[in-house]
């Protein structure tokens, strides 16, 4: 079960230089304010206020939005430590943080491990070193290998956050970079394409004509590709796309934004799987489609493109879709008739 989390947005903090594509305060809608550990704790407090009492998951306080472990030891150490009173009275679980791969060695992982640290939050990014200089992230892939073997021999849960469409991307070399990356096993990974915000260097490149953003069905495609890459070797997709946001879409200036992206992209998925399935029934009168109620609008959403693919591309003169409570909403099965 997914744990509640209690965000707490350090943006840009730790830092040592700023990414071309990022701008903080613009994708999550919160300014920049000091760390304080006073400023920490009512975060906290108010996120337990808004837990409703049925939610019974793990709960963690998440630092986002910055580089944690590039904080000053001092502050990082106070910043933990207010978790500490939370965590010992159980209603905090664990702690998250975002990080970046050069940030992590064998002292920062010591300092971690002195608190209910269980989850680092990796910003890989991209697997190609000529993407990641231009996008003036200051580390190569393998930073990223090294930082994510590291945390999982220290027993850290792992999550690798993973942009497309960055500037210089060869889309076809995507899947294969990122082989090495998914041979590690990190837990989860976040994938997010890339969006052109105000306030950017990747604005500038793109207002002189020196960046062209993926388009919406591109960064579908590749990101479905991803999904089915990663199911395979075990590693499971928690975020497509970045949080709807009313301040996210003020600033958004191009690329492939949709507020139900995830949804897009899960649907592509199932489609490709029913393509496979469906590929004996090639020609039928009627064949139902048998999946979990929360799934449906995967098939019937979106102007039911993807239920009209999916009859175009088997040839079958009739698709029901039947819903089956027992069923999982990644599972499905076919029948005849
Ligand atoms: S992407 Fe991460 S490391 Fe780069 S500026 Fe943004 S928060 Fe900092």
């Amino acid at each position: 079960m997914n744990p509640y989390i209690i965000p707490v947005f350090i943006s840009h903090q730790g830092c040592p230089q700023k990414c071309v594509f990022c701008n903080q305060p613009n994708i999550t809608g919160q300014d920049i304010s000091p760390i304080t550990a006073k400023w920490v704790a009512s975060t906290i407090e108010e996120g337990l206020s808004r837990k409703r009492k049925a939610q019974r998951t793990e709960t963690q306080v998440a630092f986002y939005g910055g580089t944690f472990t590039g904080l000053d030891t001092a502050l990082q150490e106070e910043t933990l430590s207010v978790v500490l009173p939370f965590w010992e009275e159980k209603k905090v679980h664990s702690v998250r943080l975002s990080t970046r791969p050069d940030y992590i060695n064998t002292e920062k992982i010591t300092l971690l491990r002195k608190y209910p640290v269980k989850t680092v939050e990796l910003g890989i990014q991209s697997m190609n070193d000529g993407v990641l200089a231009r996008a003036q992230r200051g580390h190569t892939s393998r930073d990223n290998l090294r930082a994510v073997q590291m945390l999982r021999e220290a027993g850290f849960q792992v999550g690798a956050q993973i942009m497309i469409g960055l500037p210089g991307e060869d889309r076809r070399e995507i899947l294969s970079a990122l082989e090495p990356l998914f041979a590690l096993k990190p837990d989860f990974m976040r994938i997010y394409p890339t969006l052109v915000l105000k306030g950017t260097a990747l604005a500038d490149l793109y207002q002189k004509g020196e960046y062209q953003p993926l388009t919406l069905q591109e960064a579908v495609e590749i990101c479905r590709d991803i999904f089915i890459l990663g199911r395979e070797r075990g590693i499971t997709v928690i975020r497509m796309g970045l949080q709807a946001d009313a301040g996210l879409e003020k600033n958004l200036i191009a690329g492939p934004y949709h507020p139900a992206f995830g949804q897009i992209v899960r649907a592509e998925v199932l489609k490709n799987d029913l393509i496979k399935k469906l590929e004996p029934f090639r020609g039928s009168d009627e064949v139902g489609i048998w999946i979990a109620p929360s799934a449906v609008s995967m098939l019937t959403g979106f102007k039911k493109r993807v239920l009209v693919d999916l009859q175009k591309k088997s040839a079958i003169r009739s698709l029901k879709v039947l819903t089956d409570q027992s069923l999982g909403r990644e599972d499905f099965h076919v029948t005849r008739g």
